[in-house]
């Protein structure tokens, strides 16, 4: 029997990101290749990587300096080959620009592109010679239409892209020129390949898309389905107990979406809705097209429809011409609707972007104090929620040992990680009921409230 051979992946950036290396592995596993941890002895190692603010690009070329130790110590004294390859949006972005700049790198392939993986792969294990090979095509449809048709087990928790590739044209933004035009694979597939997953044992899945609620996939008997109608299809899958997605688009959150919060137990009652900025001018000059007040309205209504909702959001400060004024806003607006979590970063240019050749850049220190003020009075909302928690029960999904003996952590419906003592391993997995008696500025802690009414599904509403 042939030993397998050593691939490791190292994903950078967004969950989709973790979906790509995970169908990577799916596609390369026919030939031989399993998973490890560490780059050291591997036979081919790929870092799966991200573009979309300059310190994530940055990242992957001092790990490309760490990788070409490993590849020299692997293949010295005619030792075997290790394949260095640069995946996902750098790739993408910088493509041949990157083969010049890291000589040792074999491959650079685009998100679009890794069902070819076994040709690539086939290309650069030639004897003779040193095949280097660039792949950076667009578009996403054939990728889907060639990737292998089963996805192998994942977690209890696992994500399902059902959306790629963005229209919006944000003028801060890379993923349009990254990942392509938008694309939504066909209902059937995405049924398909979640009923596969929980088969394997996953229980809550999360659709994954750039722009997850454009979603417009090919319905199985004709005509097209939104990302509402999906979830009504996915809320009838057997075995599946929590649905989420992300990330949502203000503007593209219609009724059909709204009813699926109101009427899926299925569906949790958290959403990553980015507002990005409270500033109409920043709103507008970021091509966002909603403004502040459609955002207000938007969250209203899905709070309506769904009383314990819960938002986070991503939000950028210092987009070019943003006044103190438009700053103020932004903490208007997250004083206003409260975020549970969120993700704020400073704007940083991107290469070809149009944001990015705006006059008036804020500079370095004024963007550093507002996302300072920015980040503690989100951090104050997120502790404040939590401590919110403590004294409720919560249907809790366990999915791992934690870091301490006999500790198991799960996640809430409101994605809060959660610790528990004193249950046996075999609970991994199992959705328990918990009451909730400590809160952390990231974490919850706590104690079973009945074994008897344990893994009562889909059970969402905190008491
Ligand atoms: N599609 C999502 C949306 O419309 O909000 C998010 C896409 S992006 C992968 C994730 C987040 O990165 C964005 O929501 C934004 O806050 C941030 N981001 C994107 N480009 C950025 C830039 N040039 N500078 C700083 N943050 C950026
Ligand atoms: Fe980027 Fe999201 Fe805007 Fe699309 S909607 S351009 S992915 S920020």
């Amino acid at each position: 029997m042939t030993e397998p051979k050593k691939l490791f992946v190292k994903t950078y950036g967004c969950q989709m990101n973790v979906y790509d290396s995970q169908r990577m592995q799916d596609v390369l596993a026919p030939l031989g290749y399993q998973p490890v941890d560490s780059a050291e002895g591997a036979d081919m190692v790929i870092l799966n990587t991200c573009h979309i603010r300059e310190k994530a690009a940055e990242k992957v070329f001092s790990d490309l300096g760490r990788v070409r130790k490993h590849k020299e110590a692997k293949e010295a004294n005619g030792g075997d080959k290790m394949i260095v390859a640069v995946a996902g949006c750098v790739a993408q972005a910088e493509g041949a620009e990157l083969m010049k700049r890291e000589p040792m790198v074999d491959m650079v392939f685009g998100p679009q592109t890794y069902h070819r993986l076994p040709e690539m792969v086939a290309r650069a294990n030639r004897a003779v010679g040193r095949n280097r090979i660039v792949d950076t095509d667009f578009p996403a449809e054939e990728k889907f239409d060639h990737l292998p048709e089963h996805v192998s087990k994942q977690g209890y928790s696992a994500f399902l892209a059902i959306q790629e590739g963005c229209d919006k044209f944000c003028t801060f933004c890379v993923v349009p020129y990254t990942r392509g035009a938008e694309y939504s694979r066909p209902g059937a597939d995405v049924i398909r390949e979640a009923k596969q997953l929980v088969a394997h044992g996953t229980r809550e899945l999360t659709l994954l898309g750039q722009n997850v609620n454009a979603y417009h996939g090919e319905a199985p008997n004709g005509g097209e389905w939104t990302l509402g109608r999906l979830l009504r299809e996915m809320a009838e899958i057997d075995g599946l107990d929590r649905i989420r997605y992300t990330t949502s688009h203000p503007r593209d959150v219609d009724e059909d979406l709204i009813s699926a919060h109101r009427d899926l137990k299925k569906l949790m009652p958290f959403l990553h809705l980015p507002v990005q900025a409270g500033g109409d001018r920043v709103l507008q000059a970021m091509n966002r097209k909603h403004t502040n007040a459609d955002y207000r309205d938007i969250a209203a209504r899905l709070k309506d429809a769904c009383p314990d909702l819960a938002l986070s959001s991503d939000f950028i400060v210092g987009f070019p011409g943003e006044s103190d004024k438009d700053f103020e806003d932004t903490m208007e607006i997250v004083r206003d609707i409260t975020f549970i979590q969120a993700f704020s970063f400073k704007y940083s240019p991107r290469p070809g972007t149009p944001a990015s050749a705006m006059e008036l850049q804020v500079p370095e220190k004024v963007k550093t104090e507002r996302i300072m003020r920015l980040q503690a009075l989100l951090a104050e909302q997120q502790l404040v929620f939590n401590q919110n928690s403590v004294g409720k029960e919560m249907d809790v999904l366990l999915e791992r040992r934690g870091k301490y003996e006999g500790q198991l952590v799960g996640k809430s419906p409101y994605m809060q990680p959660v610790h528990v003592s004193g249950l046996p391993e075999s609970a991994l997995g199992q959705i328990v009921r918990l009451k909730i008696t400590e809160a952390l500025p990231n974490s919850l802690g706590g104690e079973l409230v009945d074994a008897t009414r344990n893994d009562q599904k889909s059970e969402r509403n905190v008491a």
